[in-house]
């Protein structure tokens, strides 16, 4: 969209899914706070956070929403996904049930979504090495079979976080401008 000087600015809607305790919350208030928590509760009262960046000499600004827990009941409202342009769908590598929701949770942004989203496949908890329960080869497999770009990351110790969401903002600033 155009300001009044004639430059551009851009605000893109990025939902973060995924099973309960795959790090979502944290993954966000790394990326926008640089923060983690070990004993995070559901969130509360904050709906999203927004974090910019630079493309192209633009400032591209990324409102990026959080869940506030009710994905647990599996009742994660259409007002969450409207106007989504960017998902983060989140498994927790050392726990593979939450691998088999990604499906899933592909077809409720899939249901929700009437334009193109530029989606993330994102193996959360890839510091827990020792404890691994589904491979990088599945993750980079399930990513590739269904068109997403994919990487694991680490919202404890800071791995790949900051390139996960920005690989999807500048996708998503490739698919609009
Ligand atoms: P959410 O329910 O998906 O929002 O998950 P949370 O962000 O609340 O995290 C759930 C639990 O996993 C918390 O105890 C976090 O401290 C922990 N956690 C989140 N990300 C990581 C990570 O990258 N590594 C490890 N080891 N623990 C994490
Ligand atoms: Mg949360």
């Amino acid at each position: 969209s155009s300001d009044d000087e004639g430059g551009e600015e851009y605000l893109f809607k990025i939902v973060i899914i995924g099973d309960s305790a795959v790090g979502k919350s944290n993954l966000l208030s790394r990326y926008a706070r640089n923060e983690f928590n070990l004993h995070s509760k559901a969130t509360i009262g904050v709906e999203f956070q927004t974090q910019s960046m630079e493309i192209d000499g633009k400032e591209v600004k990324a409102q990026i929403w959080d869940t506030a827990g009710q994905e647990r009941f599996r009742a994660v409202t259409s007002a969450y996904y409207r106007g989504a342009v960017g998902a983060l769908i989140v498994y927790d590598i050392s726990r593979r049930t939450t691998f088999d929701s990604v499906g899933r949770w592909l077809e409720e942004l899939k249901t929700h979504s009437d334009t193109t989203v530029a989606r993330m496949l994102v193996g959360n908890k890839c510091d827990l090495e020792n404890i691994r329960d589904v491979s990088v080869e599945e993750g980079k497999s399930l990513a590739e079979a269904e068109g997403l770009f994919f990487m694991e990351t680490s919202a404890l110790d800071s791995t790949n976080v900051k390139k996960a969401f920005e690989i999807v903002i500048r996708e998503i600033y490739n698919n609009v401008s």
